[in-house]
């Protein structure tokens, strides 16, 4: 029989990773994609998700959907971080069980492992081990009762219930909104507008957290072959190697070589740095696909840089701009600036830097 291979959050950053890769995992004749979003169902109502199911009648499932956003959404909406994903979470994992789904893969991530640790890497094993960090507790106490809820019906009814745990992930169709977003979109789309301004761009916090960032159209990739595994581990992280993790600073470079950002930089720690390090295992994931080739970092953000500009002004989720934002339609961003290498303009890149550094606050209360 043809498998209906459902994909909750469909029109998202992972969602649109899958659509972009998923012919190369099944021909027509053997299984059929279903991508769906908020608009073809609300998946926090119960009536809603059974109508789903009764309409879609999915054999398998990855549940991508969820409230998801970077360290600020998670500061600043605690409520609709726990509430929504719980109800999402819970109406799916139920309706698989109701519906004899043969695989679910339910999504988590990394981030909602414990704070404290006590030796890195951190392993799947670990995810209950502590409390996790206080800035996204909200999110990762939802995300960590649906791996409980997959587990329970794994081990009472035999459910194949599986959660996959990936690193900070970034890519075309990613949400660049300055405030929701997570750090890779969010400061690509404040380098445009800091280009764009010839004003400072501004990396909040001290620079120095490290992160493990995974392209998202290798999580597809991974997920996808997970899939179709045989026989697929409860519970799987997926991250590149340890040895690819960056600092926040770096990134931000990276992201203005890939935007030909000449001007200053600036590190505003009056924001919070979040969790400093979540370093992770990446061996269990290597050692079921030992031949995955990880898409390098530079050429995940050049990818993503041109589709962040391709589609600045239609598909792009860009959020509310700042107000003092000028966005120019007609501006060529990949131009490098006019005199960008005369005397003139070093010199005001220059004063540029040292008024912007001058700025920066350093002051206990976070936000
Ligand atoms: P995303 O781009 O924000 O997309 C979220 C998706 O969820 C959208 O398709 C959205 O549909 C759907 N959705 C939200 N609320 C819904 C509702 N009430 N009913 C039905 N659908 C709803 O998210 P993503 O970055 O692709 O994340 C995918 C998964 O990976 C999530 O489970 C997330 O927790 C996890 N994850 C993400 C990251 C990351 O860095 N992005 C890292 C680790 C794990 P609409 O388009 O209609 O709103
Ligand atoms: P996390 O990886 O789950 O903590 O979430 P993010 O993707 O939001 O990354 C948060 C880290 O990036 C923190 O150290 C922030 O201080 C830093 N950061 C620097 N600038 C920004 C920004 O403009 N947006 C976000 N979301 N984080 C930023």
């Amino acid at each position: 029989m043809k498998d209906r291979v459902l994909i909750t959050g469909g029109t998202g950053l992972v969602g649109h990773g899958i659509r972009a890769v998923s012919h190369h995992y099944c021909s027509e004749l053997d299984s059929e994609f279903i991508f769906i979003s908020s608009k073809d169902y609300d998946l926090t109502s119960a009536d809603d998700v059974q109508r789903m199911f009764e309409q879609i009648r999915p054999t398998k499932i990855v549940h991508l959907a969820a409230c998801v956003g970077g360290l600020f959404k998670n500061m600043n909406q605690k409520v609709d971080m726990l509430e929504k994903n719980l109800i999402m979470n819970f109406n799916i994992v139920r309706g698989a069980h109701d519906f004899g789904v043969k695989r679910l893969i339910a999504c988590l991530s990394t981030c909602v492992f414990p704070h404290h640790i006590p030796s890195y890497p951190v392993t799947e094993e670990m995810l209950h081990e502590g409390p996790p960090h206080h800035s996204n507790d909200a999110y990762a106490y939802a995300k960590r009762m649906l791996e409980v809820h997959c587990r329970a019906y794994r081990e009472s009814c035999g459910d194949d219930f599986v959660c996959v745990s990936p690193t900070n992930i970034y890519g075309p169709h990613d949400n660049f909104d300055i405030e929701e977003g997570h750090v890779l979109p969010s400061l690509i789309h404040k380098c445009r507008l800091a280009k764009l301004a010839s004003k400072p761009f501004v990396i909040r916090g001290t620079g120095t957290p490290l992160r493990q960032f995974i392209y998202s159209q290798d999580v597809a990739h991974l997920i996808l072959r997970l899939l179709d595994l045989e026989t697929c581990p409860p519970h799987v992280i997926l991250s590149v190697p340890e040895s690819h993790e960056v600092s926040i600073r770096e990134a931000g470079v990276l992201i203005t070589q890939g935007m030909n950002y000449e001007n200053s930089i600036v590190l505003d720690s009056s924001y919070s740095d979040g969790q400093h390090k979540k370093t992770v295992s990446s061996s269990r994931i290597e050692q079921l696909f030992p031949d995955f080739q990880f898409t390098p970092l530079q050429q995940g953000l050049r990818e993503t840089i041109q589709w962040f500009n391709d589609h600045y002004h239609d598909e792009a989720r860009i959020g509310i701009l700042p107000e003092e934002t000028a966005e120019n339609p007609t501006e060529d961003l990949a131009a490098p600036p006019p005199f960008s290498s005369s005397p003139l303009q070093s010199f005001w890149n220059r004063l540029r830097s040292l008024l912007a550094g001058a700025g920066t606050r350093d002051v206990s209360e976070k936000k």
